[in-house]
């Protein structure tokens, strides 16, 4: 039952029994304990025997009590000694089996709490240092519930292992223990008719479970169509979609009813259809013990003893047979735990470290694809921006225009092709982390945390920081005029992912962000795009402040925020196809004066 099958299942436990290592003397008195424990049990099966048989001795004579002849209840002479100590054993017995029950479920919790944190950690860690192009592939969800759920799980599952394997192997050996010390041929017996029963029990109780699995399959879709209509409220609401959705829901709803119905039934058939088979293994084993053969060496301690050992020796036969599902679970868990764990981390190989680059861009013929793709995202670019200066980049949507802004600050690795150069050195050559803290970033996508407004501003800045400094950004970046009017001003918290923001207020925080950290490269990719003209002039004056003195690339979906640039480029299919500057451009009569003619009617 606790076979490992592949070779594959035993290095993942061994993996998994490093993590509890150190906790080798929790281990030790948690599995002492859970044996105490099972011999407890046994023992209390043992006393049974002689409770009943001495406690109400079957010997049909009469009792004499101070020289007076007396029947009692059962007409039988009772040894009253066995049935005073009796109340004091069992109470003894139980207070044993719930102190080691403590003790045991104490230590076993200990170390799968302690499994489950130092996995989290881990994993939340190792998440942190993962390439974006390997988070590109994988959904948020299946992440998260690596940390929260896959974790628990293994815990889970290897805790009831080791209970199991046990409490309840040592239950089991000890109850036959007890079984044929009080009569081997009745339990020889048993030992054949009860695992006969117990296989016809599994069979059906199989086909049951099954039916009820499917059923409950088939449900869920309540969740789902409410889900829908909640989320899409005001569209329902605008379009007057009510009778709609009110009907598309009925539907569901009644489905729902019949499969609840069907399972309730099937349930209400499979207890009691369970129950009957289980009762045959009973009426066996007590017909059994009617043969002459066996009555004779039976005493009524002996019978009700052995029919109490009987049944309490289902359960842990019962966690046994269960046990390989429960540690294949565990292992499944740990398998895919350990395999993120192990997915290897972003290359950092660069060595060179720089107090502040001056922020000369170079782009050396770079041809780039991502990932597990054929078609070339960059093809053959060449760029070059001086310190201080401003490089625009426009061109239609899947251009490759965020691509070159990835690569700058390495979110990809490897190139096709070419080199990309900061200050005449290959990017990387630079640390991971000082290479980026040559670069800030700004986006359309701006990603608040959940915390104070000061806080984002200051997110993550390396060094103490002032509250001059923060003010400092935030009124350069055009934000303290809507910070001063919110209730706590700098301090008010604004929730998870900044909901309580509007668009252009997140962005501006976003450029305070980057201001604050003064970084002599700046990337802004569409920035603004997703603001309204008018929000997107008052912006406008903190993204100049913000441009000030720095290498900037300027990635616009407007091309009148770009208008003044040093040289804009125009991408088309990951290639460079014009460059210049804005009025040479329009000179070209190619693709960028088409563009603005677009925007501009005319
Ligand atoms: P732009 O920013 O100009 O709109 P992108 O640089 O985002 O364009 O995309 C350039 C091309 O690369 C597109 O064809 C896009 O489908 C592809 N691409 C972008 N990001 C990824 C990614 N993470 N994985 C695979 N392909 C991508
Ligand atoms: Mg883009």
């Amino acid at each position: 039952m606790t076979k490992m099958p592949n070779p594959r299942n035993r290095d993942i436990f061994k993996r998994l029994l490093t993590y509890v290592a150190d906790l080798k003397g929790i281990f030790i008195i948690s599995a002492l304990a859970l044996v105490a424990y099972a011999i407890v049990d046994a023992t209390f099966l043992y006393l049974i025997r002689p409770f009943i048989d001495e406690g109400f001795a079957a010997t049909p004579t009469p009792s004499i009590v101070d020289g007076i002849e007396v029947a009692n209840t059962h007409g039988f002479k009772s040894d009253s000694n066995v049935l005073k100590i009796a109340p004091f054993i069992v109470i003894g017995l139980f207070i044993l089996r719930g102190f080691f029950n403590f003790v045991a479920t104490y230590g076993v919790s200990y170390m799968s709490t302690r499994v489950v944190e130092t996995m989290r950690q881990q994993v939340f860690d190792h998440i942190l240092r993962l390439p974006v192009s390997f988070m590109d592939k994988m959904s948020p969800g299946e992440l998260i519930s690596k940390v929260t759920y896959d974790t628990e799980q293994i815990a889970r599952a290897s805790g009831n292992t080791l209970v199991t394997l046990i409490r309840d192997g040592v239950s089991v050996i000890a109850y036959l223990g007890v079984m044929f010390s009080m009569s081997w041929k009745l339990s020889l017996c048993i030992l054949i008719i009860v695992p006969l029963i117990g296989v016809v029990v599994s069979v059906v109780n199989k086909r049951l479970r099954k039916v009820s699995r499917q059923i409950q399959n088939a449900m869920g879709t309540v969740t789902a169509a409410s889900e829908q209509m909640i989320k899409g409220h005001k569209n329902v609401l605008i379009f007057g979609g009510q009778k709609t959705e009110s009907a598309r829901f009925a539907k569901v709803n009644k489905y729902n009813r019949y499969q609840n119905m069907k399972l309730a039934t099937v349930q209400a058939i499979s207890q009691p259809t369970v129950m009957v088979i289980s009762s045959l293994a009973l009426g066996a084993v007590i017909y059994a013990a009617s043969l002459d053969s066996l009555h004779d060496e039976l005493t009524a301690g002996i019978f009700a003893a052995m029919l109490s050992t009987m049944l309490a020796l289902l359960q842990p036969i019962k966690n046994l047979t269960r046990l390989n599902a429960e540690f294949q679970r565990g292992m499944t868990a740990c398998a895919t735990v350990f395999e993120l764990i192990d997915t290897p981390a972003e290359k950092d190989e660069g060595t060179h470290e720089v107090e502040r680059v001056a922020g000369d861009i170079k782009f050396d013929n770079v041809s780039f694809s991502y990932p597990e793709q054929e078609k070339l995202a960059l093809d053959q670019v060449s760029l070059e921006v001086k310190q201080g200066r401003t490089l625009a980049l426009v061109g239609r949507s899947g251009s490759g225009k965020s691509t070159i802004a990835s690569l700058i600050t390495r979110f990809y690795g490897e190139l096709r092709e070419g080199q990309i150069m900061l200050d005449g050195i290959d990017i990387h050559d630079y640390s991971l982390k000082g290479l980026r803290s040559q670069i800030a970033l700004v986006s359309q996508q701006v990603t608040l945390f959940n915390d104070t407004i000061a806080n984002n501003i200051a997110y993550a800045y390396p060094g103490e920081v002032t509250r001059e400094q923060v003010i400092e950004a935030a009124t350069l970046a055009y934000a303290m005029e809507f910070i001063e009017r919110l209730p706590d001003g700098l301090d008010t918290e604004i929730g998870e992912n900044g909901v309580m923001l509007s668009g252009g207020q997140r962005q501006r925080i976003a450029i305070a962000r980057a201001i604050l950290r003064n970084a002599p490269v700046l990337i802004l990719d569409e920035a603004t795009s997703a603001l309204d003209t008018e929000s997107e002039k008052a912006i406008q004056k903190g993204l100049d402040n913000l441009r000030r003195n720095r290498t900037s690339i300027v990635i616009a979906h407007r091309l009148s925020t770009i208008e003044n640039a040093d040289e804009i480029l125009v991408i088309d299919q990951g290639k460079v196809v014009e460059r210049g500057n804005h009025k040479s451009l329009l000179e070209q009569n190619g693709m960028y004066a088409k563009l603005y003619q677009m925007q501009f009617g005319g």
